[in-house]
């Protein structure tokens, strides 16, 4: 049995991991962690999440459950994230990131726990879109040298602080490597005014936040003639936290390093 703690457990992701831990059979709830200060501390985290008391209760300090859990579960924010990892790293526990929008510093901070700690770190952890991933590579290879033009969409509910979303990157990523290209180089985040016309080697991007839509990518390659369009629709937090719980699960015993949810599903 893996014993979880969720951090940001009062949050959209957060409230959804405490109903994914209490739907699986091999993970245990362990604990829930607020903002420091905050009001929800001592708040049991079945009623918060709205599954019904659970007897673990939130509290508002790692380091007051260090003893009670194996794998810490972080979708929070960059800075929060960072200091989780170091906790975890001098104290010997795994962690499973999901936060999103670290920038090129950030990013780099992060990498350099990889021999210090087990991490699973994935902007999205629904296995959906980690299959998604590996078909956008074989479209790539296919299609990107043969005159298709490539552009990612994404749409987000509008809370979401980081555009374009982890996901939508992470995609542009697969593409760009896969067709040997650098995305710093070949993305094209914004167009207004007089762009001009597009490049052929560009990964373009664009962005909708509205209402409460949870997450959808579509990946599109356009050349004359026709038009193949790659989409993933996420209707429920659930696939994310789902695949979490999968991820916690998995790298309970693993050794120190960074590790991604094609690791955890064996898409490699
Ligand atoms: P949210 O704002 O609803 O939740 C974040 C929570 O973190 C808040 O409740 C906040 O109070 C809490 N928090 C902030 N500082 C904290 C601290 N020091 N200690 C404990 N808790 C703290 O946001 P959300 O929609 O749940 O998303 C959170 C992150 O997860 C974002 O980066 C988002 O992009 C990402 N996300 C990733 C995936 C994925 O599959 N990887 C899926 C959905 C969202």
């Amino acid at each position: 049995m893996t014993r979880v703690a969720i951090v940001g457990v009062a949050g959209r992701m957060g409230r959804t991991l405490v109903n994914a831990v209490e739907q699986d059979a091999e993970a245990t709830l362990a604990g829930g962690i607020v903002e420091p200060g905050s009001t929800l501390a001592g708040a049991d985290l079945g009623e918060l999440a709205g599954v019904g008391k659970r007897s673990v209760v939130a509290v508002d300090s790692l380091q007051s459950i260090v003893d009670d859990f194996d794998v810490l579960i972080d979708f929070t924010a960059p800075q929060v994230t960072l200091a989780n990892l170091a906790f975890c790293a001098e104290h010997g526990k795994r962690i499973v990131i999901g936060t999103t929008g670290m920038s090129d510093d950030e990013l780099a901070q992060l990498d350099s726990y990889r021999n210090k700690v087990a991490m699973v770190f994935a902007p999205n952890m629904s296995v959906g879109v980690n299959l998604t991933l590996k078909l956008l590579e074989t479209a790539a290879k296919a299609l990107g040298d043969e005159g298709y033009d490539i552009e990612v969409i994404e749409s987000h509910h509008r809370h979401k602080v980081d555009a374009p979303s982890g996901t939508a990157i992470k995609m542009g990523e697969v593409i760009a490597e896969s067709l040997g290209r650098n995305l710093k180089e070949h993305g094209v985040f914004e167009r207004v005014g007089q762009c001009g016309p597009r490049t052929d080697k560009e990964i373009g991007f664009a962005t909708v936040r509205a209402g409460d839509i949870v997450g959808e990518h579509t990946v599109m390659f356009a050349t004359e003639g026709e038009r193949i369009e790659i989409t993933h629709k996420a209707s429920s937090r659930m696939t994310f936290a789902k695949g979490a719980v999968r991820a916690a699960r998995w790298v309970a015993d693993k050794e120190s390093g960074r590790y991604d949810m094609q690791d955890v599903l064996g898409l490699e």
